[in-house]
């Protein structure tokens, strides 16, 4: 099996490029490896209405972070300040991080 080599992970400021988040950015909560989806902090939310149950108690509206396409995320860089592309460099100890490719800098840190 293949792994697949995400562009982004945990805690990482994306901005959607797509959709009805497009040009908004949030914080990566958590990346769904397996259906290529992250949840970002804040952004496309969904009402749902629930109904009483044994996990909820009270039914009503509820608001949630639903999933976003990865393919529809990008990068933020904080040094340009704006999308990037990345691409990926090998340091001297071997361990393969993340750089923007616009100004190199390294975005693992
Ligand atoms: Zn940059």
């Amino acid at each position: 099996m293949q792994k697949v080599k995400l562009h982004i992970k945990k805690n990482d400021m994306v901005i959607v490029t797509k959709g009805r988040e497009k040009g908004k950015s949030g914080k990566v909560l958590r990346v769904l490896p397996d259906k290529g989806m992250a949840i970002v902090e804040k952004l496309n939310f969904v009402k749902r209405h629930a109904k009483p149950s044994q996990q909820i108690r009270q039914g009503g509206i509820i608001e949630k972070e639903a999933p976003l396409t990865l393919a529809n995320l990008m990068l933020l860089c904080s040094r340009c300040n704006k999308p990037v592309r990345t691409g990926r460099k090998q340091l001297e100890d071997g361990k393969s991080v993340r750089i923007c490719k616009k100004c190199g800098d390294i975005l693992d840190k």
